[in-house]
């Protein structure tokens, strides 16, 4: 486990990648100790709001989680048009857990979360993330690795949502092929896998490396994007496969379930949906 550096004091260092870092002042630390699989600090900025990290890394944030959450849910649900049954694997602050479940028409959400003490940590240290979705009755909170859990299970499932750490530590598992296979065994026909791909500009071939894995699966395999102010680096990218025609839903049909599913946004709308998955030509490129 990597030990956030304080530069200087007062200051949390993210040292994600090698030639780059990213500092937040710490204007009040609330947490900072080792689960069994991770180190968990939280910590109050005051730009951000609550800042969860986890080895360093920024998890989560109060004041612009709502951008990745959003972007992470309501395109696929949407897309879909008839989501039943949603999987969230990882997801331990329960922002998008929160996210899934304001659609009336899911009726089950499991979520796979390997550390139990992100959770309790979050509900009961930063609760306007999950923002009560512990408490719906739709959700089934599994505890165990997510890579273990979609091999095992049988179920099947309209969404599946990766919303796990950087491809180190325990999140490497899922950004494997053989994790990313049995992840489209578990898809319903017409079922959508999406899942948190990093900043491109500095985590290219995490993108390339999924893109390679998702065309060798699915009839439709790509990313869109959506920029989150404290995911540094530029636009984050979401993969995206599926083998039904769900991306090519049409701007009408889009405003008309967003206007049935009566959600509130503050990023999120149909016309950010269709216009995310235009790449630029850098990270086409990545995508091959
Ligand atoms: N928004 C963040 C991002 O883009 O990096 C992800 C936030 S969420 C807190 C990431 C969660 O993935 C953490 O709670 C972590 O414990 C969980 N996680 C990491 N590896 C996992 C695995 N193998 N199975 C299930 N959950 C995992």
């Amino acid at each position: 486990m990597t030990a956030p550096e304080t530069w200087p004091e007062g200051w949390n260092v993210e040292r994600l990648h090698a030639d780059h870092a990213q500092a937040l002042r710490i204007s009040h630390e609330f947490y900072d100790s080792a689960t069994e699989h991770q180190r968990l600090r939280v910590f109050e900025n005051p730009t951000f709001g609550r800042v969860m990290t986890l080895d360093g890394v920024v998890q989560v944030t109060e004041a612009d989680n709502f951008i990745y959450h959003e972007m992470l849910t309501h395109v696929p649900i949407l897309a879909h048009g008839a989501v039943g049954r949603v999987l969230i694997i990882g997801g331990g602050d329960g922002g998008m857990a929160r996210e899934v479940l304001k659609h009336r028409g899911v009726e089950q959400v499991t979520m796979v979360e390997i550390d139990g003490a992100v959770v309790d940590f979050c509900t009961s240290h930063l609760p306007a993330i999950s923002a009560g979705a512990f408490d719906d009755p739709r959700l089934d909170l599994v505890i165990a690795d997510g890579a273990d859990f979609m091999k095992q299970n049988a179920d099947c499932y309209d969404v599946i949502i990766v919303d796990s750490t950087d491809p180190v530590g325990p999140g490497e598992v899922l950004f494997t092929d053989s994790f990313y296979g049995h992840a489209k065994a578990r898809l319903a026909p017409g079922g959508i896998l999406v899942t948190q791909n990093g900043v491109p500009f500095l985590q290219g071939a995490e993108l390339t490396n999924t893109m390679r894995a998702f065309r060798a699966l699915f009839a439709d395999a790509t990313c869109y994007l959506a920029s989150v102010p404290s995911y540094a680096g530029g636009a984050m990218a979401f993969g995206w496969g599926t083998q039904g025609a769900a991306r090519r839903v049409d701007l009408a049909t889009l405003q008309d379930r967003f206007a049935r599913a009566e959600i509130a946004t503050d990023y999120y709308t149909p016309e950010v949906h269709l216009a995310a998955f235009a790449l630029p030509p850098y990270v086409a490129r990545l995508i091959g």
